[in-house]
């Protein structure tokens, strides 16, 4: 026995290695050229920018996770997820960054783990380059958090499905040229009878209704999807007959994990912007971060970034390692929406009356934050994820 103390083992690091630090540097020095609020000029302030789109695809943000074979940069679910930050970071059109991850995650991802090398050749190119919008529609009307109670019917017809039902809440709907759709081939099977299928835009029977207005987020473009009679070639299937639930699964697995790696990259923003308020605006005589009240308020936001920031990476790491990634993805969806939410609400106070007016960016980031606690299932679904994962059997 050496009476000398054992080498210190390395500690684990929760940086990023100088690889990925530069790429998110060059990401953020894209989104300040590109994706600044100059870049909106001339635009309603709720309009969907397809030229932000094309920009973000040129510089290669869309294909990040995809392999090169198709496009894409083949990069790995990290390096995306800190794309995203960087984003989140400079670029104030959370709506925009939104509809990029609604379809990385649950369009592209997809398409990649259960698609044919057709529909890979054919799809992912296109969604890559940016001359392919992509939609998810899974919700409808009556089924929500609910998801496989869907009505949507797909009815076998020879070598041809025919579709009817509608969806709702269909992020990126009103520009898509790509539905990823669910419908079920029998409700009595469950979540057994749900069938996903890749359908164009154009084709007949599928129609996009009504756009549907949000509360934030609203440069997102969002509308129901009817499908009346539509007949699509049973080579539209994406996977097999009734692997609709597990391919749905897998697109949640993917979004509850790195959805919100932009909203981790504003939250970052709103506090640094919080700070310097804290230190410059005056009041009593005194810097108004110089009070308890306020001070605390900056110590939890600090606290809630980087706690999310750990979540996010975790659950990312996980779900790419096909390690706990459902709790893991769980724990970080529920975590950093609720985190966003509530900074939100202290970057409003911080700023006094003037966080409350539309001259400053805190009402609209609380107002995008809200989202989080809805989209890729609600903060009670993924309260209800998480118990399940600890054996529990909640109702
Ligand atoms: C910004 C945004 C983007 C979206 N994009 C898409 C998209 O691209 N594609 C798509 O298909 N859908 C999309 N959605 C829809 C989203 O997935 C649904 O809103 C969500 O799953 C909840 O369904 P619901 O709105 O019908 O609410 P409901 O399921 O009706 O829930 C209403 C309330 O009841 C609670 N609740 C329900 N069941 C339970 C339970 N078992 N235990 C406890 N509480 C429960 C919910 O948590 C919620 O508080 C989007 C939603 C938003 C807000």
């Amino acid at each position: 026995m050496t009476s000398q103390a054992p080498a210190a083992t390395a500690p684990p690091s929760f940086g990023w290695s100088g690889e990925q630090s530069a790429f998110r540097d060059h990401v953020a020095k894209f989104a300040r050229a590109r994706l600044s609020a100059d870049a909106r000029a001339g635009l309603p302030e709720e309009a969907f920018s397809r030229e932000m789109w094309r920009a973000c695809a040129e510089f290669g943000v869309h294909g990040i996770p995809i392999p090169e074979m198709y496009g894409g940069a083949g990069q790995d679910a990290m390096d995306a997820v800190i794309a995203m930050e960087a984003l989140g970071y400079e670029c104030a059109d959370q709506g925009l960054l939104f509809s990029i991850n609604a379809q990385m995650w649950s369009v592209e991802m997809p398409i990649l783990r259960f698609g044919t090398d057709e529909q890979k050749q054919r799809y992912l190119p296109g969604l890559c380059d940016g001359s392919v919008i992509g939609a998810h529609g899974m919700s409808e009307p009556d089924s929500g958090s609910d998801a496989f109670a869907m009505r949507t019917r797909a009815v076998r017809d020879g070598d041809s499905y025919r579709l009817t039902g509608s969806k709702t809440f269909v992020t990126n709907a009103p520009e898509a040229d790509l539905f990823l759709v669910f419908a079920t081939v029998n409700p009595k099977r469950g979540m057994w009878g749900v069938t996903a299928f890749l359908i164009d835009r154009g084709t007949p029977g599928i129609t996009v209704g009504k756009r549907i207005e949000k509360m934030g987020l609203t440069t997102s473009p969002m509308a129901e999807v009817v499908l009346d009679d539509c007949v699509v070639p049973v080579s539209s299937m994406l996977g097999r007959e009734g692997q609709g639930a597990a391919i749905f699964n897998h697109s949640m697995g993917w979004e509850r994990a790195c959805i919100l790696g932009t909203t981790v990259g504003a939250m970052a923003r709103q506090f640094e912007t919080c700070l310097e308020y804290a230190k410059t605006r005056r009041q009593f005589g005194k810097a108004i971060g110089d009070f308890q009240l306020v001070a605390s308020k900056i110590a939890d936001m600090k606290l809630r970034l980087e706690t999310s920031r750990m979540l996010l990476h975790k659950a990312t790491l996980s779900q790419a390692n096909d390690r706990d990634g459902a709790l893991d993805g769980a724990m970080a969806k529920l975590y950093i929406s609720d985190a966003a939410v509530q900074s939100g609400l202290d970057a409003i106070q911080i700023h006094g009356g003037y966080g409350y007016t539309r001259e400053y960016a805190a009402e609209r980031e609380l107002r995008d934050a809200i989202g989080g606690r809805l989209y890729s299932g609600t903060s009670e679904i993924q309260r209800l994820l998480i118990a399940r994962h600890l054996g529990l059997a909640p109702t």
